[in-house]
């Protein structure tokens, strides 16, 4: 009888392995298709840029923030969620920042066409960031497209000060003295200490969408949000609350002297014509 029993509870046992077994294997085969296509997707055209509207206490337009699309052939959506990760991983956002870079340009290009003259955020990931000749390809790309590395802020995470100190220190001085400022991304959501505040070139904070999400109503994350403003003030820096989506929240980030904002509320992302259909020309 007990045999039997165990009998039972082995063979249930191998099922179960067996089902992770398939199902690990689905998800990685899962994984190589997305990655295989992403390789591709920038010679089929799949991919594009859309732009989201920074705006200041007074709801005009002080910057804008550029943000990939993947949209595949057969019209699937793959969020950038997804998909950035996946080209982190790999190495294929090594092709793909070029590409940004030099849309970037192309778009700021265009807006100065149309008297727009805030100066565009760009989405670096730590790996593009890492390239031994990531500054010389910055050079080269803007003296490409005419322009000047101050119509650039380029957007960073936390991650990148974990390692390599003295070298991400002293890119960041090369990239600042082509005129680029920085921005730190989903601040406060990171494992790094506060320490690089003072050590490293920055002109931004952008307070993660995370915090602002429950502000008012939060007594945490109100504290986050004035405690990110408050040091935001004394060292200098701009502050940019991301993921605004109500009026609630944006009268409390007024309140609290909070620079500028970016959301739902004032924008969606959008193509560059889109924007122009939106903003128009600058007034
Ligand atoms: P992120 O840089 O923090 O970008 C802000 C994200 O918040 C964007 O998501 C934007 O669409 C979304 N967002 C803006 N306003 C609101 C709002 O009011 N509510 C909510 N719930 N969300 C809002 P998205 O476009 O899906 O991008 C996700 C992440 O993918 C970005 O986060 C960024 O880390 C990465 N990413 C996107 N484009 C690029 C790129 O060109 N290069 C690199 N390296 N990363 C990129
Ligand atoms: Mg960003
Ligand atoms: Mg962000
Ligand atoms: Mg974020």
């Amino acid at each position: 009888e007990s045999d039997t029993a165990m009998y039972r509870a082995k063979s249930a046992g191998r099922n179960q392995i067996a089902f992770f077994e398939g199902a690990m294997q689905a998800e990685v085969e899962q994984r190589l298709t997305l990655e295989r296509d992403l390789s591709r997707a920038l010679d089929l055209c799949e991919l594009r840029m859309v732009m989201q509207a920074q705006v200041d206490q007074d709801g005009t337009p002080v910057g804008a923030e550029l943000l990939m699309r993947w949209t595949k052939t057969n019209g699937e959506f793959v969020s950038p969620a997804v998909f950035i990760p996946l080209a982190e991983e790999s190495g294929l956002i090594l092709k793909l920042g070029d590409w940004v870079l030099h849309q970037a340009c192309e778009i700021v290009n265009q807006l100065r066409t149309h008297g727009w003259m805030f100066p565009v955020s760009v989405n670096v990931s730590p790996k593009q960031f890492r390239q031994q000749d990531f500054v010389e390809k910055v050079r080269d790309i803007l003296a490409a497209h005419h322009l000047s590395g101050e119509e650039f802020v380029f957007e960073v995470t936390e991650g990148l000060f974990i390692n390599d100190m003295q070298e991400t220190i002293a890119r960041m001085n090369a990239l600042a003295a082509l005129g680029i400022r920085f921005s730190i991304d989903d601040f406060g959501t990171g494992y790094s200490s506060l320490f690089y505040l003072k050590r490293l070139p920055l002109y931004e904070l952008k307070i993660d969408k995370s915090f602002v999400q429950d502000i008012p109503g939060d007594a945490n994350d109100t504290a986050i949000v004035r405690l990110i403003l408050s040091m935001a003030k004394h060292l200098g820096l701009r502050v940019v609350a991301e993921g605004v989506e109500t009026p609630e929240q944006a009268a409390y980030l007024t309140e609290n002297a909070c620079d500028c904002m970016q959301g739902f509320l004032f924008s969606r992302p959008a193509s560059f014509q889109d924007w122009l259909v939106k903003q128009g020309s600058a007034p």
